[in-house]
């Protein structure tokens, strides 16, 4: 039989985590190959190239080496992968999804995923992850999805899904939208139809900076007000409730979104930010006024890759047109469980 090609990458985290000797902490040790080597099932379901590109914790991963992770995914593609599979860590993994969904402008699924339990825990679920992922990223209906997480059973889109807990296994979720599908007795079944999405260009350049600060009780401005001295591109606010900030903050956005574009996102975990409901100062009525630009549905770290992404490729005067389109979140509530939709059997 003419089995699909898949290609898989391993790069670090828990799902390759070993500790090098009795009572130490667990460090990156297992290599793609031996990951792989614990799900000889998938063998038979595609011939399988498999890459350890890194051994890194997630958090020590950078744009730069996504950068080179993605190029490497994009030329298995053209060798004739029908799916990339990353492992990595689950750590940053909302991030490095939505990073590469902004940048994968292939018809073939690219699915990342990890694991909760390192590799030498009793019930590790690293191999069932990646076998999993292994059938999403090998699955027709899972084309024209962009980047997928698969984890625990369930399929996330890049754009909405989140590390919503720390420890437990059931780690992800999308709150608001929920999964976008689900491996059911090891069959790939997708609860809506593909998203309309839109693809950026590779950043031109990488070393413009953007800042994430989070709003809170009684903050001062010492940070806020520095941002511009600092050579900082671009500022992505966590701000309260539905994207609001205090008096103080407000005034010294005004400034800052005179010279650099601004990002309110809501650091609530759940929901979209406002955009024509409160009047106060520091609301997000004002703030709009002020010149900075609601995230909506965006959580504050993935607007702050969305905004690297276009200062990279000088497109920063989109940002309105990105954000305020949620693209990626079209179609996420009208058709859930409307049908199970292009099923594999
Ligand atoms: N705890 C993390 C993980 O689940 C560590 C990391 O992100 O590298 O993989």
């Amino acid at each position: 039989m003419n089995l699909p090609k898949l290609a898989i990458a391993a790069l670090g985290g828990t799902v390759s985590m070993q500790a090098r000797n009795a009572g130490e902490g667990v460090i990156p040790t297992v290599s793609g190959e031996t990951l792989l080597a614990c799900v000889p099932q998938v063998t038979t379901l595609a011939r399988v190239t498999v890459e350890t590109l890194g051994l890194l914790p997630s958090a020590s991963l950078n744009f730069e080496v996504l950068l080179s992770v993605l190029s490497w995914a994009k030329y298995q593609v053209e060798q004739g992968a029908a799916g990339v599979v990353i492992t990595q860590g689950t750590d940053t993994l909302e991030e490095t999804a939505v990073f590469f969904d902004y940048l994968w402008d292939r018809d073939e699924p690219l699915v990342l995923t990890g694991a909760m339990r390192s590799a030498q825990q009793a019930g590790a679920d690293g191999p069932a992850n990646l076998l999993d992922a292994c059938r999403v990223a090998l699955a027709d209906n899972s084309r024209r999805r962009g980047v997928q997480v698969v984890m625990n059973g369930q399929i996330h889109q890049a754009c909405s899904v989140r590390k919503t807990d720390s420890l437990a296994l059931q780690a992800f979720s999308s709150p608001v939208f929920g999964p976008v599908g689900l491996l059911i007795e090891d069959v790939v079944r997708y609860l809506r139809q593909p998203t309309q999405r839109m693809c950026l260009p590779l950043p031109q350049h990488t070393t413009q900076k953007v800042a994430l600060l989070e709003a809170s009780l009684s903050a001062d401005t010492l940070l806020l007000e520095n941002i511009l001295k600092l050579g900082y591109d671009g500022l992505v606010i966590a701000g309260f409730g539905a994207g609001h900030v205090s008096q103080k903050w407000a005034e010294v956005v005004e400034h800052i979104a005179e010279k650099i574009p601004v990002i309110i996102a809501t650091r609530t975990g759940s929901g979209a930010t406002a955009r024509a409901s409160y009047g106060f100062v520091g609301s997000e009525m004002d703030l709009i006024g002020k010149g900075a630009v609601m995230a909506g549905f965006l959580c504050p770290r993935k607007a702050r890759i969305l905004l690297w992404l276009l200062l990279g490729c000088q497109r920063q005067d989109e940002l309105a047109r990105y954000l305020n389109n949620d693209t990626c979140f079209q179609n996420q509530r009208s058709s859930v469980g409307a049908q199970l939709a292009g099923d594999e059997r």
